[in-house]
């Protein structure tokens, strides 16, 4: 119930995005087919520092002179705002309660990219529909940027998943770590894009760098300090954040947010907690909290909410989602 509510709440939004990113164009664009051309290898997110020679048209931002930037869901948005400020105005292609998993565009959610003048997604398989949006988008300006890229990827193991060409685990925005190269690729994009404001850019990168760069040694300390090591949530979503600090997860449904565990991956589940002591289930507000409560209630343990931030949750940044995934799961552990 509550998904279709999601749902349709969704729909709405799309239409207010769609209708926003139409008044948000500005005046026509002089040709300048050079563009895309000019990184080496497989082309985005690669750096052309040569392209000072007016990567993009001026005409094509906003009236304020701010840079459009289009991005597949949540934690892009953070990325590209902390970098970004108030020289960009973004536009989140998945809208707030969708999950991006599930997300198939539409016509009019891809609009404002064939006026865009950056594309943000975060790759590793999660946004499987962005070659061809790029293409349907025929922009030949615009910056796209994998955000990924160039990441030590984690393989998925699960056949399901497999299957479903999903090669990578995609949840690399969760780990801080990840997030470092994720805002680094954004930064270079930004950078490329309008290369009068690089030290703008480039000191809003540095901050957040160091903020990111801070939580992780506090955390890597604390993690250390403790014996347990495993917590169990909801979907697989923080596989990377456990590399990040040796830590492991358990998941009540796999990485790919479909489907409920059957009884007898329940059984396992309850199994694990069981000999592990776990005390904690930690549940997404979009991930049927309803089996991490099934499980919490068999195994006495209580439930916490995490967040994935694949959408937009509690009116929080990301720095404060993350730390606050963080204290949450360290206390979990003591
Ligand atoms: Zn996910």
């Amino acid at each position: 119930m509550l998904k279709k509510f999601l749902k349709r709440w969704a729909a709405l939004l799309l239409c207010v995005i769609a209708v926003v990113s139409f008044s948000a164009c500005s005046s026509k664009r002089v040709d300048q087919a050079e563009e895309n051309s000019t990184s080496g290898g497989s082309g985005q997110g690669g750096r052309t520092e040569e392209s000072n020679t007016g990567s993009t048209d001026q005409t094509a931002r906003t009236e304020e002179g701010k840079l459009k930037i289009s991005v597949t869901f949540n934690a892009m948005k953070e990325f590209v705002e902390a970098v970004g400020k108030d020289k960009v105005e973004i536009t989140t292609i998945i809208p707030d309660g969708t999950e991006p998993h599930d997300f198939e565009p539409k016509a009019q959610d891809l609009v404002g990219l064939s006026t865009a003048n950056v594309f943000v997604y975060s790759g590793l398989g999660i946004e499987a529909w962005v070659e061809e949006a790029v293409k349907a988008a025929d922009n030949a300006n615009l910056i796209t940027v994998e955000a990924s890229k160039g990441a030590n990827a984690i393989v998925n193991t699960d056949a399901e998943e497999i299957e479903k060409q999903v090669q990578y685990n995609p949840h690399i925005w969760l780990s801080l770590k990840g997030a470092e190269i994720e805002v680094k690729n954004i930064k270079d994009a930004l950078v490329q894009a309008d290369p009068s404001n690089q030290d703008y850019y480039e000191e809003n990168y540095n901050n957040f760098n160091s903020q990111l760069e801070n939580l992780y040694n506090e955390y890597k300390e604390k993690f250390q300090s403790v014996e347990k090591k495993s917590f169990v949530t909801g979907h697989a979503a923080f596989g990377y954040l456990c590399r990040d600090f040796g830590l492991e997860q358990n998941s009540v449904e796999d990485t790919f947010a479909e489907g409920e565990p059957s009884a007898q991956q329940l059984a396992v589940l309850v199994n694990y907690c069981k000999e592990n002591n776990v005390t904690t289930i930690f549940a997404e507000e979009m991930v049927s909290p309803d089996v991490s409560q099934t499980l919490a209630n068999e195994v006495g343990a209580k439930v916490e909410t995490i967040y994935t931030i694949e959408s937009g949750e509690d009116n929080k940044t990301y720095l404060e989602r993350v730390t606050d995934n963080l204290s949450k799961i360290y206390d979990s552990l003591k």
